[in-house]
């Protein structure tokens, strides 16, 4: 935590432990018009750009539920990047609501270079050359921002490019060129992505630029960084170092990583890449390309089901609102789409053309909260038995997993975990107990990461020292911002003594009193 906040925490305590007890604490913020209507589970993360750029859309897209917002470091300076997080924050703090903000790096993203006329249409079953030494492009060949990419193939491999729109089958590597025939032509313009179908590219997963930029997002104060293109568990580990060294000149703020799986290399490596990660986002786009269409609805729900086992968090990314960018309404698939990633269990769903660069922004923002509103409604909650069957050895962890059977038994209204780390809110948040989580933390770094666990609502709070005035401090936080009201069940976790990172030591059940 940083340094100053620490001051002015200690200072809040004190005024509170001087007054009495009161049904509605002192430090209670007003409550937000947008932080008291129906509660979403599916956490919105919105890729800030262009479309995004102007203080009152972007108020108006966080009032209408945006939850993390994503900076694209494929695109922009240092600057645009460090004038969007603190465009979100005000508007965040506008709004009354907890925003994350994510840095999500460009990695070795293998393009073609310029073309003389800005873009060439290749004719199907003609010849097209890659040369990394062509310096302008023409019908013929174009350049290669990668040198050692001939190197990583051969006769027969199958090159995509623009998202997999053409298709160049390799027919020979000589020196500098890959000599191909058009499998599929097509316009193929500046600057676009190139991938091999099936995987198998060396380029290592953090450039310079790459390191370069953790330490600006660093800087910028990121709660999330994302990682492109990690192959194993290296990769992640490579960018968390690079990160912590980068947070020790910046009062040690510490981003928790997110490896975005897009290789095809990365799904036999996911079990390793999860332990080294703290999220993992199922990157579409890329994937796709690599492993083809078909295969990604099941990698989907398989990469779903194994962040929440492994107790990481996921977000769930790419076109899911594509028409939006350019039209105010989606279209049926992408409503189910959105509407089956919220059923598979995703953390997250994003949106990443269709908020930075798209005409409708705040109403692909409205829409999207609206069918994971509706798909969560239809979801059949059953504790899933699993853990029933776990032995845990940490008693925060037990507790955790302790709350959420209570709550679930109990039918509780909600479920408060005092927490300074946020582990046990995302303990919680792994399992799906039908029971809204309040996580309460003094820690403003801990609010807004818990901002992407499903299911929880972080919230800004002083805890008392004394266990029975945080406590009832907290019940009084909940009735005012209308979570809950008297009568109800409400199931409690805390640690004593209070303020302990991992110390979560009690639970207790409560009626909300007359
Ligand atoms: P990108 O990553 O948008 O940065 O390419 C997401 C994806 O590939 O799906
Ligand atoms: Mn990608």
């Amino acid at each position: 935590m940083a340094g100053g906040s620490k001051d002015n925490r200690s200072s809040r305590k004190e005024e509170a432990a001087a007054e009495a007890p009161s049904a509605t604490p002192h430090w209670i913020a007003p409550l937000a018009s947008s932080g008291n209507g129906p509660l979403r589970a599916t956490k919105i993360v919105a890729t800030l750009g262009p479309a995004s750029d102007d203080a009152a859309t972007l108020g108006r897209m966080v009032a209408a539920g945006v939850d993390v917002v994503r900076l694209n470091f494929s695109h922009g300076t240092a600057d645009d990047h460090r004038r969007r997080a603190e465009l979100a924050r005000a508007a965040a703090r506008e709004a009354g609501r907890t925003v994350a903000v994510m840095a999500d790096l460009q990695g070795p993203k293998i393009r073609v270079g310029k073309f003389e006329n800005g873009r060439v249409t290749l004719v199907n079953g003609a010849p097209f050359i890659l040369d990394a030494n062509c310096a302008l492009g023409n019908e013929e060949r174009v350049g290669l921002d990668y040198r050692d990419l001939p190197r990583d193939l051969s006769p027969g491999d199958t090159l995509l490019l623009n998202d997999g729109l053409i298709v160049l089958d390799v027919v020979r590597v000589v020196d500098s060129e890959i000599h191909t025939v058009v499998k599929i032509g097509g316009e193929l313009s500046n600057n676009k992505g190139i991938n091999k179908q099936g995987g198998g590219l060396s380029a290592p997963a953090l450039t310079a630029k790459d390191m370069d930029d953790i330490r600006t997002a660093v800087s910028i104060g990121a709660d999330y960084i994302a990682v492109s293109f990690p192959k194993s568990a290296t990769d992640m580990e490579m960018a968390r170092q690079l990160a912590v060294v980068a947070g020790t000149a910046h009062g040690n703020v510490k981003p928790k990583m997110i490896a975005k799986i897009e290789r095809a290399e990365a799904i036999p490596a996911l079990a390793e890449i999860l332990r080294a990660s703290d999220g993992i986002m199922v990157a579409r786009g890329d994937l796709a390309v690599e492993v083809g269409n078909a295969a990604v609805p099941a990698l989907q729900k398989r990469m779903i089901k194994m962040a929440r086992e492994a107790n990481r968090v996921v977000i769930t990314a790419t076109q899911m609102m594509e028409s939006m960018i350019q039209a105010p309404v989606p279209t049926r698939a992408e409503v189910s789409d959105v509407a089956n990633a919220v059923l598979d269990g995703t953390d997250a769903v994003m949106l990443s053309a269709e908020s930075a660069a798209g005409r409708y922004p705040v109403e692909t923002v409205e829409t999207m909260a609206a069918i994971c509103l509706e798909a969560e409604k239809s979801q059949h909650i059953e504790l899933d038995a699993d853990f029933l069957n776990q032995t845990f050895s940490r008693i925060d962890q037990t507790i955790a997993m302790g709350a959420l059977f209570t709550a679930y038994h109990l039918g509780a209204k909600a479920i408060v975990a005092l927490t300074e780390s946020g582990a046990t809110a995302l303990w919680m948040s792994r399992h799906s107990s039908g029971v809204p989580i309040f996580a309460m933390t003094p820690n403003q770094q801990t609010e807004r990461r818990m901002a992407l666990y499903r299911n929880v609502t972080p919230i800004d709070a002083e805890l008392r020292d004394d266990r029975d005035h945080a406590l009832r401090d907290a019940l009084s936080t909940l009735v005012a911002r209308g979570f809950a009201a008297r009568g109800d069940r409400v199931v409690l976790t805390c640690g004593e003594p209070m303020g302990q990172p991992g110390g979560s030591n009690t639970l207790k059940i409560v009626r909300i009193e007359e």
